[in-house]
């Protein structure tokens, strides 16, 4: 008897924490939808001086930041100038 109303507490348990989780998503954008719109945002291509979506972009990660260009040449042609200017 006793294990059973353990168990009937622990069920109630799982019903709060589950009620209260669905509560708190209310007005929040679940992740996925979050990552979702992370896909469609728009970066800024330094060789076209464009803004291009990123899913779209081929991405340069630096040593310090990270460069997303429309396409494999504009990240080509940028290091190569950006080379040239270091050694100006
Ligand atoms: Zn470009």
């Amino acid at each position: 008897m006793r294990l059973l109303l353990f168990l009937l507490f622990v069920y109630l348990c799982y019903i709060l924490l589950k009620s209260r989780r669905k509560s708190s998503g209310n007005g929040v954008t679940p992740f996925k939808d979050i990552k979702k719109r992370a896909d469609d945002i728009m970066v800024f291509d330094p060789c076209c001086k464009i803004y291009y979506p990123r899913k779209d972009c081929i991405e340069f990660k630096d040593k310090k930041e990270i460069l997303y260009f429309c396409r494999k040449e504009c990240k080509k042609k940028f290091l190569e100038d950006r080379k040239k200017g270091d050694f100006k």
